[in-house]
């Protein structure tokens, strides 16, 4: 088919839809290496998993062979309700830029949750229900995915128990809401209700909380109380295994053109969507089968990729879950609270972490006015509000095509649009107003958290 065919909306009909996620690592030579157990330093065994996890998921997140693995039918059947999500060729934003370069989206924030997360909560609650639990409890940092989650359990009947940030749950308000619309109970992390919460209280009097302290809590809450488990919304190999429906997805429509992309770009906090989005194409450049220039972003106020240490960490500040092998900035490691636009997980995918390492993708860091300003561009052709996050992507999509103007080169680029930012408007309010700025952490600063990362040979 001629390219001025392709429509401005790529979608796949049902039939096209992928039927089974595929799990990147089958095709690593160079595996991620496992999660071990804090206390003995031995890699965990699914048997030490099961207490805080789901059974089929310990397994997903333990089985590095099986390259595909069969979507359910149940959870297919929800995907249905939001997926396929879009691929949009941005011809409007190319028309702007006046770039020779092609440019794609793929739309995650097609659904009520507004991003990517719905994708793995939906597969999470499923497992969970499956092994006859009562519910899981989790964190949140800006909301989005205890949003997901909680949309997930009520479609499963489960209970949903979520730690959200603390300042986020005082700054926040709407997504706390939709949350319990959806019967989820929402704690403000830290919290009196856990031994960590009260410990990190006592310490800290009057903090707004982290990420790493809301996991310790959900924790600590699902090995504590029965029938409950924890679940993670990214990060995790298994998260990565469901967000795979994306790079599928986008795959599947630009192959129906016959397109190929030369560029393909994600944001990254954890990993899980440009983990999703690149596992096919990934995939590919392992087997030798085709190349392509993949390329994390990531704020330049929590650079992990580019300014982290490859080494064994904690997940959380509490310092009670597994240590996983990653670049990170070490787990006592704080973003800037004028950082605005999440992304702000102080350490990355250990799959991501190790085709980082072997070469196999490049990252780049980028301040958050020129995300915003980009966010806005973005939105004032494509119609879309971007959530800052998504919104990373969007700044690097726009200087590799501005690049292809100067050169005159006709790159594909591909790039994941997560979510939308209806929730940000107090963020893209203080960039209008002038308000907002940029927050480089110093080497000191880095150097300092990095001191305090777990002793761990490997
Ligand atoms: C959570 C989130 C991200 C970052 O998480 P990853 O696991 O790195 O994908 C990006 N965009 C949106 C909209 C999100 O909600």
């Amino acid at each position: 088919m001629s390219e001025n065919k392709i429509p401005y909306k790529i979608y796949l009909t049902e039939d096209e839809v992928p039927k089974a996620w595929y799990n990147l690592r089958a095709d690593m030579k160079n595996k991620p290496a496992p999660l071990l157990n804090p206390g003995t330093l031995k890699p965990l065994t699914a048997e030490e998993l099961t207490p805080i996890f789901c059974e089929e998921l310990v397994k997903q997140e333990l089985d590095e062979n099986t390259a595909y693995i069969e979507i359910p039918q149940e959870i297919r059947d929800f995907y249905r309700m939001f997926r396929p999500s879009p691929l949009v060729r941005a011809y409007c934003l190319e028309e702007k830029l006046k770039t020779p370069a092609k440019i794609y989206y793929k739309f995650e924030g097609n659904n009520t949750s507004g991003s990517h997360k719905l994708n793995s909560a939906i597969a999470q609650a499923y497992y969970a229900k499956k092994q006859g639990l009562k519910g899981v409890t989790t964190e949140t940092g800006a909301g989005q995915w205890g949003t997901a989650l909680s949309m997930a359990c009520s479609y499963f009947d489960l209970d949903c128990k979520v730690y959200m940030v603390k300042v986020s749950y005082e700054q926040k308000p709407f997504r706390r809401e939709v949350m319990r619309t959806y019967g989820a109970s929402v704690v403000p992390s830290p919290s009196e209700t856990t031994e960590v919460g009260r410990k990190i209280l006592s310490e800290f009097p009057g903090t707004g909380g982290s990420l790493g302290c809301a996991i310790s809590e959900a924790v600590e809450v699902a090995t504590k109380s029965e029938g409950y488990r924890y679940v993670l919304g990214s990060v995790l190999n298994q998260v990565l295994l469901h967000q795979s429906v994306i790079g599928l997805e986008a795959k599947a429509a630009l192959d129906k053109y016959g397109v190929k992309p030369d560029i393909i770009i994600g944001c990254a906090g954890g990993g899980s969507n440009l983990g999703g989005l690149i596992a096919p194409f990934m995939g590919e450049k392992l087997r030798g089968e085709a190349d392509y220039r993949i390329i994390a972003i990531e704020p330049a106020s929590c650079p992990s990729f580019t300014r982290g240490t490859f080494a064994y960490d904690f997940c959380d500040t509490g310092m009670i879950c597994p240590l996983a092998k990653m670049y990170t900035l070490g787990s006592s490691f704080m973003p800037s609270p004028n950082h605005a636009g999440g992304l702000r997980f102080h350490g990355m995918s250990s799959t991501l972490s190790q085709l980082y390492h072997d070469g196999l993708m490049e990252a780049r860091s980028v301040e958050q006015t020129s995300v915003f300003e980009a966010a806005e561009q973005f939105a004032r052709v494509e119609g879309i509000l971007p959530a800052p996050e998504s919104s990373h992507a969007i700044r690097a999509a726009i200087d590799e095509a501005l690049k292809c103007k100067e050169t005159g080169e006709e790159k594909t680029i591909l790039f994941g649009l997560t979510g939308t930012g209806y929730f940000d408007l107090v963020a893209y309010e203080k960039f209008h107003n002038g308000e907002m700025s940029d927050y480089i952490p110093t080497d000191e600063d880095i150097a300092a958290s990095i001191a305090k990362l777990p002793k761990v040979e490997g």
